[in-house]
């Protein structure tokens, strides 16, 4: 298949290995950040830090939007559903989330009208079939699914559907970035640039970071060449003194950004002065509200919503592990109290959670292979 075959080639990544190894100095311990859930989840699922020399490090970081979104706005969220003309709706990814009294699913099985969609077009064409219903969007996600959202805003204010609303909690990425560099726990050289996002934000955004923070970044697609090659990328940064922002994955992210796509953000939303993060706490002008004009489709101005503040289970330690700052496996509950059946942090659910990834790549396999070992011969 194009554009996947090519970069799963064996000989190619072997290469691609040696000259990672080649350029990697054994006396140094590198640090680089993958910013995006989806590189976490392909750098588990490949096995690729099993191919990188031991002395370069992944910490994975924020990009998950379900797993830096606080329990207190699912639990404002599904308080909705207690308005039987609402019909709450979401992606699937978000059923399983626990707020502090239980997920989406969980509030489903207890009789409330919850449904997952595909897109918030979805949302908007069951808001057009049952118009003595409400129908609520909760959307989630970066820049990579912000232009959906503000599409469909556009779409119902332009046709007058009045009983559809949206429950934004759109986020942005460069925000979290900078709170990451901030934060004082935090030693990093360098920076596995999201792949996704960019494809609408573009590579202008990361510049400061080469520019002003002196590390480097690439920006990296999915496949495991992909993820390689951004690390030698990184490697001859650092090897040569430079720090800049370079686009690995130019077959997909242009350089400007996605035009139309920025337009219709620009269009519905607004940043909100400031917006709480599980794990990184509020972070100024880090998320997206809905503008004035669209006021008749936001669902933080058509009802009533309390802004609960939930705080997570003690022993939970996502927020370490989303700053990078604990691997998944050092938090106390993970594969114990906390596994992908019976979730207690949202890293756990989301299959762009480090958790999740973790757990389903490497936990399973060392547990099947402990239990190959123990079987009697
Ligand atoms: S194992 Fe569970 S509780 Fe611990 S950090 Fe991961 S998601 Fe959070």
């Amino acid at each position: 298949m194009r554009f996947v075959d090519e970069f799963r080639d064996p000989a190619i990544i072997t290469r691609t290995c040696e000259e990672i190894r080649r350029l990697t100095d054994p006396a140094r311990h590198y640090r680089f950040m993958e910013v995006c859930g989806g590189h976490t989840h392909a750098i588990y699922r490949f096995g690729l830090k099993d191919v990188l020399p031991a002395n370069i490090e992944l910490i994975h970081g924020p990009g998950c939007p379900v797993c830096v979104l606080p329990m207190g706005r699912i639990d404002d969220g599904l308080a909705l559903t207690r308005d039987p003309r609402v019909i709450f709706t979401a992606f699937g990814d978000m059923m399983r989330v626990p707020g502090a009294h239980g997920s989406p699913l969980e509030h489903k099985a207890g009789g409330m009208d919850i449904r997952i969609v595909y897109s918030p077009s979805d949302a908007l064409k069951l808001a057009r079939s049952n118009p003595d219903r409400h129908v609520m969007f909760f959307a989630i996600g970066f820049e990579t699914t912000a232009p959906s959202t503000a599409l469909t805003l556009m779409r119902a204010k332009a046709e007058g559907v009045r009983n559809f609303s949206v429950f934004c909690n759109h986020v942005t990425i460069i925000p979290a970035i900078r709170a990451i560099l901030d934060s004082p726990d935090m030693r990093l050289d360098a920076f596995i640039g999201p792949g996704h996002v960019s494809t609408v934000i573009g590579c202008r955004p990361y510049e400061w970071v080469a520019r002003d923070e002196r590390k480097p970044i690439v920006i990296s697609g999915f496949e495991p060449l992909d993820l390689l090659q951004s690390t030698m990328m990184l490697l001859r940064q650092l090897n040569s003194g430079e720090a800049k922002v370079e686009n690995q994955y130019a077959r997909v992210v242009p350089w400007e950004g996605n035009r139309a796509a920025l337009a219709a953000m620009a269009e519905v939303f607004q940043l909100r002065p400031y917006f709480e993060w599980r794990g990184l706490g509020f972070i100024s002008q880090s998320a997206l509200r809905i503008r004035d004009e669209y006021a008749a489709w936001d669902a933080e101005r058509v009802f009533e919503i309390a802004g609960v503040r939930v705080t997570d289970p003690k022993a939970a330690q996502c927020g370490e592990v989303l700053k990078g700052v604990l691997k998944p496996v050092q938090c106390k509950l993970f594969g114990r109290e906390c596994t992908p059946e019976r979730p207690v942090g949202a890293l756990m659910v989301s299959s762009e959670g480090s958790c999740a990834a973790y757990y389903n790549y490497e936990h399973r396999k060392a547990a099947a292979s402990r239990t190959a070992l123990a079987a009697p011969v």
